[in-house]
């Protein structure tokens, strides 16, 4: 019988298993999907915070401080940790002032940490909680559930397009709730992408390349002609403000002058380009270029509320985007968070000091 059970082998499923093994004890994985790696494997690999906790504070303003606190002290010795598993780093850099941290190649993390974890039973699903074991939720939130983003976040957040893997529908969430936990401050909130409109087609490899990511040098409006402008360097504030818009589309108008302006490694023309391409609907006349997009849920922000050993619920612990209250109110790394909690929560699950 095993020590622990691990709903999920994406990132947080795959570091508690990891860590729970590191330990001397025997996890068992369960993954849905017929492939590890859930959302980091489609995801860009950067494991990154704040420089400055008062920036992470007053970026995240309705999260719960002590869990900021954790990740902002405990991440960089867990980068170390993760790379002594062979994950392989593409940068120490973040490519971003206001934050540090380490890119890693997705495939080859996913593989590394698989390793690592050991015992992963590919398209299996948990669907309870199992008796007289504990459990560590880590199933990646409710971004591919369509009603529950109705329900929880808007009404035309159903229109959405999933920017992400398809096997997060929320399990853990009904899972912990049913065992008792409570829920997070924000479960109204997700982190979103402006993606190629339809009849655009995206493929799974595609989701980070053909991210429109310039609505800092847009004017950008919903399909009733009203305005929203950015002030968030993540620009998550737009993509909040999208998936509420009708059919969570909007569309952003640039200036002919600024399509040369980067936006990380990317011009604003070669993400427009490559949206043309995909089959997105593009207008352009002699002043703007003007691109129709639709939200791209990538990760909920809010699920079960945990204390600071990742407990939900007696026996139960959460971590990646099933626990909340790590980001609430504005965006940090999904990737840091599952990292550190997904550890904190097999220590905690195994009676370890966490
Ligand atoms: C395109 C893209 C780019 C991104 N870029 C970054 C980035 O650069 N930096 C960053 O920090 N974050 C990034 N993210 C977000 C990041 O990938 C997520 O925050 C992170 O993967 C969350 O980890 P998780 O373990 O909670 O979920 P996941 O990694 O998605 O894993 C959850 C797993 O649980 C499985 N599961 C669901 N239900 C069950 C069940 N009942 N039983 C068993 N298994 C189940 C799912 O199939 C899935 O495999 C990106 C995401 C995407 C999609």
């Amino acid at each position: 019988m095993a020590d622990l059970v691990v709903a999920g082998a994406g990132m947080a499923g795959l570091v508690a298993a990891a860590e729970a093994r590191r330990l001397g004890a025997e996890p068992l994985v369960l993954e849905k999907l017929g492939r590890p790696g859930g959302s980091m494997r489609l995801s860009s690999g950067v494991i990154w915070r704040h420089r400055d906790f008062g920036t992470f504070r007053g970026d995240c303003p309705d999260a719960e401080e002590g869990l900021q606190r954790l990740l902002f002290e405990r991440l960089d010795e867990d980068l170390g940790w993760l790379e002594s598993f062979g994950a392989p780093v593409v940068e120490r850099d973040t490519g971003n002032p206001l934050t540090t941290g380490t890119r890693f190649e997705p495939a080859g993390l996913t593989d590394a940490l698989v390793e690592a974890a050991g015992d992963v039973h590919l398209a299996e699903r948990l669907r309870e909680t199992p008796a007289g074991v504990p459990l560590v939720l880590a199933t990646g939130g409710f971004a591919a559930d369509r009603e529950l983003l109705e329900e929880h976040v808007s009404p035309e957040a159903g229109h959405a397009f999933l920017r992400a893997a398809p096997g997060s529908t929320g399990d853990g969430l009904r899972i912990g709730l049913a065992a008792g936990a409570g829920t997070s401050a924000g479960l109204e909130q997700v982190y979103a992408r402006a993606m190629p409109g339809p009849p655009a087609r995206i493929a799974e490899d595609d989701l980070v390349r053909l991210s429109q990511l310039y609505a800092r040098h847009a004017q950008v409006t919903n399909e009733r002609g009203e305005l929203f402008e950015t002030t968030a360097w993540s620009e998550i504030d737009v993509a909040q403000w999208q998936l509420r818009q009708p059919r969570a589309r909007a569309w952003f108008s640039v200036p002919l002058e600024s399509l040369g302006e980067r936006v990380r490694d990317r011009t604003v023309a070669e993400m427009i380009d490559a949206a043309e391409t995909a089959g997105a609907p593009v207008r352009r006349d002699e002043e703007h270029v003007t691109v129709e997009t639709v939200g791209g849920v990538t990760t909920t922000l809010g699920g079960l509320a945990i204390d600071e050993h990742a407990r939900a619920a007696q026996g139960v612990f959460a971590c990646g985007a099933d626990a909340g209250g790590v980001a609430t109110g504005g965006y940090a790394s999904g990737l840091a968070a599952a990292l550190v909690f997904g550890r904190i929560a097999a220590r905690a699950a195994l009676g370890e000091t966490p």
